[in-house]
């Protein structure tokens, strides 16, 4: 199994493009779809030793990736979720494609108003994360990003996918922003929202100052 993995990840290596196309991406993962529920398969009986930390309710997850740890393969099957994530996260692009038309002739806030609750599930679950975790890394305004989706476990490479499949859905990102947090036309959302953080957030306690 952990020369088939090796083999994979040098196979998607070689693929690259910098940025990876999407086909490529969907080509590397439909090949080792197998391999990944082999492994996935492989991992689901605990070794002796996880089954003791779980048993203390410890985390469980031999990172020494011990021989007999049935969980040391766990870096390819995490890689390969997250590679498989920018592909599910693409297909959204042709429903924010048909949203962004429907925008364009809105004109009202009552219209969208009701364009912010048809997409709030979109727009506040699902890109909210994909923003913050994969297109907001780099540090020069000046520089193209695009999308990240992982690191390669070997062979020093990152997977980006090139931002071009992603056009419609990070236009549609910065109007639903817009509108729910700039232009506020769904107040009470924004209230809401508000007091989970609230809920969420901990409390600031400064510090004491030790002479
Ligand atoms: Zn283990």
């Amino acid at each position: 199994m952990k020369l088939e993995i090796i083999n994979s990840l040098n196979n998607l290596k070689l693929l690259n493009d910098n940025p990876f196309t999407l086909q490529k991406i969907a080509y590397w993962l439909y090949e080792y779809n197998d391999l990944h529920k082999e492994v996935k398969n492989y991992s689901k009986n605990l070794c002796e030793e996880c089954r003791q930390w779980k048993a203390n309710g410890l985390p469980y997850d031999c990172l020494q990736e011990a021989d007999y740890c049935t969980k040391r393969y766990s870096y390819f099957t995490n890689f390969y979720e997250e590679v498989e994530y920018g592909i599910k996260m693409q297909e959204l692009d042709t429903v924010c494609k048909v949203a962004l038309e429907e925008y364009k002739t809105y004109n009202n806030d009552s219209q969208l108003k009701e364009w912010l609750i048809k997409y709030f599930d979109i727009g506040y679950n699902k890109l909210a994360i994909f923003y913050y975790d994969h297109l907001d890394y780099s540090v020069d305004n000046d520089e193209v990003v695009h999308p990240h989706f992982g690191n390669s476990p070997i062979g020093e490479f990152g997977v980006c996918i090139d931002r071009k499949y992603y056009e419609n859905l990070i236009e549609f990102d910065d109007v639903f922003k817009m509108l729910l947090y700039e232009r506020n036309i769904y107040p009470e959302k924004l209230k809401e929202i508000e007091e989970e953080m609230q809920k969420v957030a901990v409390p600031m306690i400064p510090i004491p100052k030790i002479d």
